[in-house]
């Protein structure tokens, strides 16, 4: 059996991962969402255990006391994290994750299993373009849009550490360039010891 894959998504606000992660969660059977933990409230839609586990602030740092989280992040005054139960079980089925985190987290994924993971980095075609793009929803007031503009630059300053950097200036192209990551990331002999054991012992 192949060894399982955590294909982890980083990207600024606005940058459309959420529309990529869902084609190819959609296109890949095999790959998983891995449902993480957060203090914030649900959005209407959301169901707890399938978009996040809704979790209260004490039940969120009981967890981290108890150091039940691969990783974890404050991100826009909320906490987020990982449940190291959730990875373990899903690696040693062989099946695959995608972590929809932010770079903080993405940083400690890194340090915390070595080997597992590929992190690709998901980016605007500029700057101008988010913003326009964070206007365009007309959801958020100028002050958040500064500040979501402050934090993208931030991650951005992250991204030359990623293993694949696609920009998200044509949907359709940077859906093309994510699956072939992903696709490629799949064929490294490292995650295929059971077919070179297999063919060694033939
Ligand atoms: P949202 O509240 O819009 O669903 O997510 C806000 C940010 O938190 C996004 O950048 C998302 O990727 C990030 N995030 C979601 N889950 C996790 C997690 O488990 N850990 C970390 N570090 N970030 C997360």
């Amino acid at each position: 059996m192949s060894q399982g894959l955590v294909f982890v998504i980083c990207a600024p606000s606005g940058t459309g991962k959420t529309t990529l992660a869902g084609r190819l969660l959609a296109e890949f059977p095999q790959l998983n969402f891995s449902v993480s933990c957060t203090t914030r409230p649900p959005r209407p839609g959301e169901v707890d255990g399938e978009d996040y586990f809704f979790l209260s602030k004490q039940e969120f740092e009981a967890k981290r006391a108890d150091n039940e989280f691969l990783e974890w992040a404050e991100v826009h005054g909320n906490y987020y994290g990982t449940l190291r139960k959730t990875v373990e079980e899903a690696l040693s089925k062989g099946k695959d994750l995608l972590f929809d985190i932010d770079v903080q987290g993405a940083a400690q994924v890194r340090l915390n299993l070595p080997g597992h993971c590929v992190f690709a980095f998901i980016a605007p075609p500029s700057i101008l373009a988010l913003r326009h793009r964070l206007e365009a929803r007309g959801s958020e007031c100028p002050e958040i849009i500064c500040r979501r503009i402050a934090n993208a630059k931030a991650e951005v300053a992250n991204a030359h550490w990623f293993d694949f950097l696609v920009v998200n200036d044509e949907l359709e192209l940077a859906y093309q360039e994510l699956k072939s990551a992903y696709l490629a990331a799949r064929l490294y002999p490292t995650r295929q010891a059971g077919l070179i054991n297999k063919l060694l012992a033939e």
